[in-house]
């Protein structure tokens, strides 16, 4: 799905010696689509608009970008908002990881549920680079813990989901307390329009960077499966249930990631799958920051092979070994949709998504809400297909 211009590697880029051989340490050696056009026009110092499909390496160009403008003499220079508290530390550390070269580097992630002491201790020593959510971040600077004159870039990942309204206070006061003069970048894989008018107020003359034309994910085989279980309501979850269960058996996996609406149902789920002997981790809202860090990361160093979830881990959650995702029901729209599935596929990988629908009113909203990304899917009923074993169509 990533296509990767044959020729081009990242030293044809100008980059800094430390830079390239950070990428080099992650194994990245071409730059993928939105890396090569957006690291380039970064450095230049224009504010982005990064557009591009989950899973195609947008970390690495705001990455890269603050690294390349880094100044270890300088207290801190870039601050990167995220929605999530699982992704505000997965970009920490790939900028560790990228930045391993520049001696005495400090990134920090600040985010809410962990007590404020511990940022204050944290912030103590030099820190250049910041990676928080929005409502943190904000206490920090309001508190003065943080001191922003030095900061020149601003990032905001999954940007059109820190567009809603519930983060607008605290990023316009981040916003406004940084200094004027500074590089704004935006990232997501999808903008919905009605967002472009709010996204535009925090940039100016933006190059807009989407490399690809379409919003299919191409390494991702898409399925639904229906339901017969209208008949008796009150037994949804159980039909659902044993749907999930033939699923895992019948389908070989590397790692599953299965997205349920509400988090009364990943606990559920979470008791059903281990009573069949299927262990698996939990990730919602409810649960302590540290458990939800611990789960991810146990995801992340394939330490547990299923991990049951809210949309909390819709975006932009990097396991590169995801290989299967199922809606145990479905979701209500259709940027949700692709943010779930995209959590297969990571940077030109392989994986299938299974949504279980069931069978009548469900079973049409879904194909409705997939008409709004018309032409793009072909969805077939998984049953239907023999267990897929490799890719090569
Ligand atoms: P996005 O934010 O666009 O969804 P990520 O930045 O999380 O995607 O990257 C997805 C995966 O691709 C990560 O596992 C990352 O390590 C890998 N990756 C990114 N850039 C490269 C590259 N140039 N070469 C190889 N792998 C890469
Ligand atoms: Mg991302």
């Amino acid at each position: 799905d990533v296509q990767i211009s044959e020729d081009i590697t990242f030293d044809t880029m100008l980059l800094r010696p430390s830079t390239l051989e950070g990428l080099r340490n992650c194994g990245f050696y071409k730059p993928s689509p939105i890396q090569l056009h957006g690291i380039p026009l970064g450095k230049c110092g224009f504010d982005l608009l990064l557009e591009a499909k989950s899973g195609t390496g947008k970390t690495a160009v705001f990455t890269v970008i603050a690294l390349e403008k880094i100044d270890l003499e300088k207290g801190l220079q870039t601050v990167i908002m995220a929605p999530t508290r699982e992704i505000a530390a997965q970009i920490c550390d790939v900028i560790t990881q990228i930045g391993s070269n520049y001696q005495n580097l400090n990134v920090e992630v600040v985010i809410g549920g962990i007590p404020f002491q511990e940022d204050i201790m944290k912030l103590k020593k030099k820190v250049h680079i910041v990676v928080g959510s929005p409502g943190r971040l904000r206490h920090l600077i309001q508190s003065k813990v943080i001191d922003v004159t030095a900061v020149r870039l601003l990032v905001l990942d999954e940007a059109d989901k820190l567009m809603e309204k519930s983060f607008q206070a605290d990023i316009n006061y981040i916003f406004t307390t940084l200094p004027k003069e500074k590089q704004v970048i935006m990232s997501s894989a999808t903008y919905p329009e009605v967002l472009k008018a709010v996204m535009n107020k925090y940039v100016q003359n933006a190059q807009h960077i989407c490399p690809d034309s379409s919003t299919v994910l191409l390494g991702i085989k898409q399925y639904v499966t229906i339901v017969n279980c209208n008949s008796n309501i009150v037994r949804q979850t159980q039909y659902r249930f044993e749907e999930l269960l033939k699923i895992l058996s019948k389908r070989k996996f590397k790692q599953c990631l299965i997205f349920c609406n509400y988090q009364v149902r990943v606990r559920d789920l979470y008791r059903m799958l281990l009573r069949e002997k299927w262990p698996a981790e939990k990730l919602h809202g409810q649960q302590e920051q540290n458990d939800r860090l611990d789960a991810l990361k146990m995801l992340q160093d394939y330490k547990c092979r299923i991990l049951i979830a809210t949309d909390l881990a819709a975006r932009g959650i990097d396991a590169s070994n995801i290989d299967l995702v199922i809606n145990f029901e479905p979701p209500y729209d259709w940027q949700t949709y692709l943010h779930r599935i995209g959590r297969a596929g990571r940077f030109g990988s392989y994986g299938i998504a299974v949504t279980i629908l069931s069978k009548g009113e469900e079973e049409m909203k879904f194909k409705r809400l997939l008409k709004s990304i018309n032409g793009l899917f072909e969805l077939s009923s998984f049953w239907d297909q023999e267990p897929i074993t490799n890719f090569d169509d």
